[in-house]
């Protein structure tokens, strides 16, 4: 294709790209059926992955659950089976673990079939200033965070690719985003898992697999536990989330097979404005909004749970 034809072929799609992006915000788009697929949610044990379990349960999916947790699990099979669920599947799963998370998918690959959306949800975090981390720790973030999300894609992504349909969900953060105070290594594995999910997704549309589709969801604090102790400065600009309403606005974006989620809407905004923004206004804008301090009251979750 000559220059001239190429240019003109980019600014007519250009064009419609953004008008249908416009048009989505006013009209949602269709949402797709999962009934007949099989949706798999790492760290279903409690918190977002157990919502989302549930949530697509109830919507007639073949739902199995990973977890470290079999207390956690037995929780989100019994709901997820109150909820109508017919199909529920549970397996004990270390992700931090590569050969766990290979022998296990095996095992569902034999006793339930190809996964067809991933879900990976599975997360942790220590919560201190970098040189108070323990190295153990940090090495453990970086593997349910990030590492895990490796194993897993090269687990089921290949049943995915030769049926050229597929999901693949990447629970990130927006700590992933932007860096932050007390979150190194959080942050790290959070920045690392959009990096990822986002070349994948590059990879799927290189091999022109464009029914293999990716969502990466970055929220700000949800109330789950996990970030225990962490308030928030001025919740009518920077809300604490709910989790049923993170899990809702998730099911949502997977079924518009959205590619971006940033939770609450703000952070398009805020995220806009770090991409331009001279740092000391960028740090002076964190630092007005609450997030510079946001972890000083962090406990996060107690150690038997
Ligand atoms: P949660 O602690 O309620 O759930 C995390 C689950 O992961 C737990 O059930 C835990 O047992 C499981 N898990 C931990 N290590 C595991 C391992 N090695 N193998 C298997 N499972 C393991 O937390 P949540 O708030 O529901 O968080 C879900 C995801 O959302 C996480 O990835 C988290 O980083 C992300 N996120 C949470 C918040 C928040 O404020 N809670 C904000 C942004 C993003």
């Amino acid at each position: 294709m000559n220059f001239f034809l190429e240019t003109l072929k980019f600014i007519v799609l250009f064009v419609y790209y953004l008008l249908e992006s416009l048009v989505f915000l006013v009209v949602p788009g269709r949402k797709k059926n999962v009934s007949g697929d099989i949706v798999l949610v790492t760290g279903a044990g409690s918190g977002i992955g157990r919502l989302l379990a549930v949530k697509f349960a109830r919507l007639g999916a073949t739902v199995v659950v990973w977890d470290i947790n079999q207390e956690g699990l037995n929780c989100t099979v019994r709901l997820a089976r109150e909820n109508g669920a017919g199909r529920v599947h549970s397996y004990v799963c270390d992700c931090s673990k590569r050969q766990d998370v290979y022998r296990v998918a095996d095992q569902v690959k034999k006793e339930v079939g190809d996964v067809s959306i991933l879900i990976n949800n599975a997360g942790i975090v220590i919560g201190k200033r970098f040189l108070d981390s323990p190295d153990s720790l940090v090495e453990k973030t970086m593997e349910v965070n990030t590492m895990a999300h490796f194993w897993t894609y090269k687990a089921f992504l290949p049943a995915m690719i030769a049926t050229n349909h597929g999901h693949l969900v990447s629970i990130a953060s927006s700590a992933g985003l932007c860096g932050a105070n007390q979150l190194s290594d959080y942050c790290a594995s959070k920045f690392a898992a959009v990096g990822f999910a986002e070349s994948i997704d590059m990879e799927m549309r290189g091999l022109r697999k464009t029914g293999v589709k990716t969502t990466i969801v970055c929220p700000y604090v949800i109330n789950t536990g996990m970030f225990d102790g962490v308030k928030t400065k001025w919740p009518h600009v920077l809300p604490m989330l709910d989790p049923e309403y993170v899990a809702e606005r998730i099911i949502n974006a997977v079924r518009q097979n959205q590619e971006m989620l940033f939770i609450p809407r703000i952070l398009y905004v805020l995220y806009f404005l770090k991409s331009f923004l001279p740092v000391k206004a960028t740090v002076l804008l964190i630092e007005y909004i609450g997030a510079l301090d946001v972890m000083n009251t962090f406990k996060g979750r107690p150690k038997k749970e």
